[in-house]
Parts: structure tokens; C-alpha cells; sequence
């Protein structure tokens, strides 16, 4: 009977060290498939020129490499990519390249479709399948910095995890994937230029705060009234806002970074003086920033992009309580990359 092969990629630099110790070779050995797999992307045993013909026939019979596969890649009319992402199971995710005149940013998928269920998101449409490994997460960025050096000569600078799914949902999956994406041995990017976005898990906000971790953290909040959230976002009434509040707090104290809250006004939902309050209320307690997301509609149904009025009188506001804020216009809008239409967002 076959056994099934393993994902190379899913074993550690030790145990790739390790098999080839037990396959009576030098432990030197792994160190350059793990190179192979994580600095050069090899998608085959056959392109591992400095290892001999025999040593590649021992991992092809002992292993396989799973890799994604950009099935579909979209460009917008501003320049934004959208790539249609199939796993090694068919399943299929996607991530996007956002352009802007200094910066190029990837924005990644955490999971095949959300556990949580998030009104306005087409991603909670879908269920959640299945957790991504570290190695689909990883990929996605190595498609996305390809595309940036190809189309835009320069390579990614900053990622965002904003695409499908919760990333603290699979946190030690994302953990995983970042400290390859950070580590020399793969694409050496700074854990600064890293967003993770969470649409505010408390009990994790606190273990990242414990663990340390360097990346930046963004929540997405969308409305600091109770019973708004839970009407846009029903996990709130699980993890309220006071649980969130705490947490968060608890996270400033151990970082002493600043939160960037993600906000969408919506019309006739939370576009009045008491939420902008609200929201200012919120976020006295720690160093904040705002980033007003324009929103994209998914279909004609009850979210529609605020007023203009109602989006200055948040930035009068905020400002006038010395809050950071920023309005960001979506991308992407014509190839459905935007904020809202991926099948995706926060
Ligand atoms: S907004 Fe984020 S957390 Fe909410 S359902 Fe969509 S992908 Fe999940």
C-alpha cells in the first residue's frame, strides 16, 4: 500500500536537518533544501541542482511540495492586481497588490472563507473551510512581491493580513508564516512593515501582547456603540466592546504601540454625531489612529457608503480631539480588489 507523502514545507529547518541525519547523509543537507524551498520557491525537487540525482529521488519518495497556484490574475485601471489563488486541494482564496506612488502592499488571506459573520463582508457568505497553512500564506506574499517587482520594478514593501478570513482566528499558522516572511532565510521584510488586522478576537489581542510579537496590530471596529456592532458584526455580542476595550488596553501597556482602529461609515447605520462621539470616547484610552476606509458596496442591499457630510464630520471630529485620522479610498473598484468586494475584508 502507498503512503501518503508528506509537505515538505511543513517540516522545520531541525527536522529537515534531522531526516537526512537519519538517512545516514550530513545534516548540511537540509539546510539547502530548506533554501531551496523558502529563498529560491522551488516548485520542484528536479531544479535542486546542487544536490545529487539519488538525494532528489529520496524526497520525491518521501515527499511532496505543495504549492498555490495564481490561477486568475486581474489588473485594475489604477494599477491594483487581484489574484484568484488555488491551493493544493482546489480550494481557492484570494490576495491582492495595492500600488500607490512610494509603497507596494500585499494584502493576504488567513483562511478559506470566516468563521465569523460579519454583515457586510462576502467573505462570511462563504463558510470557513479550512485554516491556511504557513506555506499558502507565505506564497501568496512571494506571488504578490514577484508581481510588484515585475509590473512596478521595485518589490513589496508592506502587507497587510486583510484578506479572507480572521488572521487571530489562525494565529499560530500566521505566527508561522510571518516569521518566514521576516527571517532572512525567506523574504527578510521587516515585522514594521506588517498589519495585522483582526476584527478584535480579546482573549487573542492578549496573547500577542504576551507573545511579544513585533507586528503592527489594526482593528477593525466599525461602530463603538454595543448594540450597532453586534447588529453589523454579531460576534460582538460575545466579545463586547468592553472586552475589546480592556484587551486592547491590556495590549497598549505591554507595547506601548499605538492601535489603528479600520472604520467604514456607513449611511443610516452609524453616521451620526453620536457614533462619531462614541467612537472619540472609545478611543481615549490609549494612542489612536483612524483610517476611514471608503466602502464598496457587495450588492444593493442595506450598505452604502456614507455621505461625504457625515464622512467630515468623523475627521473634524477626531481631529479635534487630537486623534490621528486618515480617509482611504479604495482600489481596485473595477476588477472587485476593493475593500468589501474580495470575498474578503475586515
Ligand atoms: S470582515 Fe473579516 S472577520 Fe468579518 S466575516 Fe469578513 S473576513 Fe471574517
Amino acid at each position: 500500500m502507498e503512503t501518503k507523502k508528506k509537505d515538505i514545507r511543513a517540516l522545520t529547518k531541525e527536522q529537515l536537518r534531522r531526516f537526512f541525519v537519519d538517512q545516514g547523509d550530513k545534516a548540511f543537507r537540509g539546510n539547502q533544501v530548506y533554501e531551496w524551498l523558502w529563498q529560491k520557491s522551488a516548485h520542484s525537487f528536479d531544479v535542486m541542482t546542487n544536490l545529487s540525482k539519488e538525494t532528489r529521488r529520496l524526497l520525491e519518495g518521501n515527499f511532496v511540495i505543495n504549492h498555490i497556484h495564481v490561477d486568475q490574475m486581474q489588473r485594475s485601471k489604477d494599477g491594483t492586481i487581484k489574484n484568484a489563488v488555488r491551493l493544493h486541494d482546489g480550494l481557492v482564496v484570494e490576495s491582492v497588490l495595492i500600488p500607490t506612488a512610494n509603497r507596494t502592499t500585499a494584502c493576504v488571506s488567513s483562511q478559506v472563507g470566516c468563521s465569523l459573520d460579519c454583515k457586510f463582508c462576502a467573505t462570511a457568505r462563504l463558510k470557513r473551510m479550512r485554516n491556511l497553512n504557513p506555506d499558502e500564506i507565505y506564497d501568496q506574499v512571494v506571488a504578490i512581491d514577484n508581481e510588484s517587482r515585475l509590473y512596478f520594478d521595485r518589490p513589496l514593501s508592506n502587507i497587510v493580513f486583510m484578506g479572507m478570513g480572521e488572521p487571530l482566528m489562525n494565529y499560530n499558522n500566521v505566527l508561522k508564516a510571518i516569521d518566514k516572511i521576516t527571517s532572512p532565510a525567506g523574504l527578510g521584510m521587516s515585522p514594521k512593515r506588517i498589519t495585522v488586522s483582526t476584527s478584535g478576537v480579546p482573549k487573542m489581542i492578549k496573547k500577542i501582547a504576551d507573545d511579544g510579537v513585533k507586528f503592527k496590530l489594526a482593528v477593525s471596529l466599525h461602530s463603538a456603540i454595543d448594540e450597532i456592532r453586534t447588529s453589523i458584526m454579531p460576534f460582538n455580542a460575545t466579545f463586547t466592546l468592553l472586552d475589546l476595550r480592556e484587551a486592547l488596553q491590556y495590549w497598549y501597556n505591554k507595547t506601548k504601540s499605538r492601535i489603528t482602529y479600520e472604520y467604514v461609515v456607513w449611511e443610516g447605520i452609524n453616521d451620526t454625531k453620536r457614533d462619531v462621539d462614541a467612537l472619540v470616547d472609545f478611543c481615549k484610552f490609549a494612542p489612536s489612529k483612524v483610517n476611514l476606509i471608503e466602502y464598496n458596496p457587495i450588492d444593493d442591499g442595506q450598505f452604502q457608503q456614507a455621505t461625504k457630510g457625515a464622512l467630515d464630520q468623523y475627521v473634524s471630529t477626531l481631529e479635534e480631539n487630537g486623534i490621528v485620522v486618515t480617509v482611504r479610498r479604495s482600489r481596485g473598484k473595477d476588477i472587485d480588489a476593493a475593500c468589501g468586494q474580495l470575498a474578503n475584508k475586515h
